[in-house]
């Protein structure tokens, strides 16, 4: 998976949609483009190839712009995935699970990346996703620099602190320089590619990245991941297809507040049976807090802990494949 390296933007590239830039460009590509001044701003897009809002906002953006204002340097990652419209192929690492230690192709990928842009000093670096669930736009940060939190600040005014994988692009320009990477909403809404649009072209002509306003700036961190136990079956509040009574039955509406804190005592769901044998929550070590954040009051399963859901799902599959949802804390800045 050798890396295609670019200093214009081959013909034709901004006519294709994501699923069409892998017959074009043979596989992930660097293009680095000269803009009115430097250092260049470092956009990255597609590193999951079903999320394409970064893409198309990026296309249109250079579509639109003639005489950049800054210098831009572009990795398009992974092609191949996106031409089946897929996060990552079966056979496939994940590519934002790539950048340190990893082995094979996608290690050499890292390398290769890494090596062309050794001796640049970047303005920033921005990492374009989708996100899943409903979620609103958010940040993802993997360091509190200031300038760091302002870069954040521009695009959303949440953004979500995370140690964990440390195998993530962002990690790369650690030190180097401001970094993030964009939630930017569900795939599919093409508001997602309108806020990457503004979000770039305000990049390009920025002189500095500024420092966040703490007071205006929800600052979260993960605690831990809610799974309901394998064996279990769930259905949420009023949906209940059947006649038979389910085990759990979790609070509709969850998923509406994401991101807004959940005092202690609120109703999550009900059971008959032990909290333990229905939920397993796992904190960043894995090891079970269940009990520390859910207790019984009659049938009901009460919040514990004030909380701060995130991704949480109602579609079943994802909540089989990863997890119900997370727990947040808010940080203060
Ligand atoms: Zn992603």
């Amino acid at each position: 998976m050798p890396l295609r390296t670019h200093t214009q933007l081959p013909a034709g590239l901004l006519d294709c949609s994501a699923d069409e830039l892998h017959d074009h460009l043979g596989g992930p590509t660097l293009i680095q483009l000269q803009g009115s001044r430097n250092p260049a701003l470092f956009v990255s897009v597609l590193l999951h190839g079903n999320e394409t809002s970064g893409w198309d906002g990026v296309r249109r953006y250079l579509q639109e712009t003639t005489g950049l204002p800054r210098s831009l340097t572009l990795f398009i990652g992974n092609t191949e995935a996106a031409r089946a419209g897929m996060r990552a192929l079966p056979s496939q690492q994940d590519f934002n699970r790539i950048w340190r230690d990893a082995g094979g192709e996608g290690g050499a990928l890292a390398s290769a990346v890494q090596a062309a842009i050794a001796d640049q000093h970047f303005f920033a670096s921005i990492d374009l996703h989708n996100n899943t669930g409903h979620n609103p736009y958010y940040s993802v940060v993997t360091d509190l620099e200031p300038h760091n939190l302002g870069l954040a600040y521009l695009f959303s005014d949440k953004a979500v602190f995370v140690e964990e994988p440390d195998t993530v692009l962002t990690r790369v320009f650690t030190g180097r320089c401001p970094a993030v990477a964009l939630e930017v909403g569900p795939v599919g809404d093409p508001r997602c590619a309108d806020r990457v649009y503004d979000y770039v072209a305000r990049c390009m002509t920025l002189g500095e990245v500024p420092v966040a306003a703490p007071e205006a700036f929800s600052l979260f961190r993960t605690r831990v991941r809610v799974h309901i136990q394998d064996d279990v079956g769930f259905c949420f509040e009023g949906e209940n297809g059947s006649d038979d009574p389910v085990p759990l039955v979790l609070t509709g509406g969850v998923e509406a507040v994401n991101f807004h804190e959940l005092a202690r005592g609120t109703v999550f769901g009900a059971t008959r049976l032990p909290v333990s044998s229905v939920f397993r929550v796992l904190d960043v070590d894995h090891r079970d807090v269940t009990d520390d954040y859910f207790e019984h009051d009659g049938d009901a399963i009460l919040l514990k802990e004030n909380v701060v859901p995130a991704m949480y799902t109602t579609d079943p599959y994802v909540v089989r494949q990863d997890c119900l949802c997370y727990f947040m804390e808010r940080m203060a800045l």
